[in-house]
């Protein structure tokens, strides 16, 4: 237990030079979603490769907040209030979420490419809520951390499963 602060100094130091980075690389190269900006105040960005190749994504992830929007509106609130930034990628773990800055990082191929758009929407949308559930449980001073991990898992899956099934159902009955 001794070792815990330590610990916990280095992640906060490792994670607040990861997200200046990403938020300098964000600012210097990429535009973000003028929409999102200005109806949600979400900055929603899309890579750049080492091949100058555009990661694309925003206009869907636009569309998942929306859905949230219309359909989801306790869970939207979770994802205005958390995420700041979302950083579209090719690469890397399908999604995850720096605490300090506020960034949720998705890679586009965790989305199913075969499903409908509307599929895919929903799946972007959960895919939020579950990390939009993990920056608010972190804010709230709760460590991702030994035994905490499966149970804030647990909490994040089950938020993420919720709103997927109330998008559906929103959706079905709008159809
Ligand atoms: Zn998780």
């Amino acid at each position: 237990m001794k070792i815990l602060p330590q610990i916990r100094a280095v992640s906060r130091i490792c994670t607040s030079i990861i997200s200046s980075y990403l938020i300098r690389k964000i600012i210097c190269r990429q535009k973000p979603c003028l929409d999102a900006l200005k109806q949600f105040n979400i900055a929603i960005i899309s890579d750049i490769d080492n091949n100058n190749y555009i990661v694309g994504g925003q206009a869907e992830v636009f569309q998942s907040v929306e859905l949230l929007y219309q359909y989801d509106f306790r869970r939207f609130n979770r994802v205005k209030n958390e995420i700041r930034f979302i950083f579209i990628r090719n690469t890397g773990p399908a999604a995850c979420y720096i605490a300090r800055g506020r960034i949720c990082i998705l890679n586009i191929h965790f989305m199913d490419l075969n499903a409908s758009e509307m599929a895919r929407q929903i799946a972007c949308a959960g895919i939020l809520v579950h990390e939009a559930t993990h920056l608010h449980i972190e804010h709230l001073g709760v460590l991702y951390f030994g035994a905490n991990i499966d149970r804030i898992e647990f909490i994040c899956d089950c938020e993420e499963k919720r709103c997927v099934e109330k998008l559906k159902t929103g959706l079905s009955l709008k159809a």
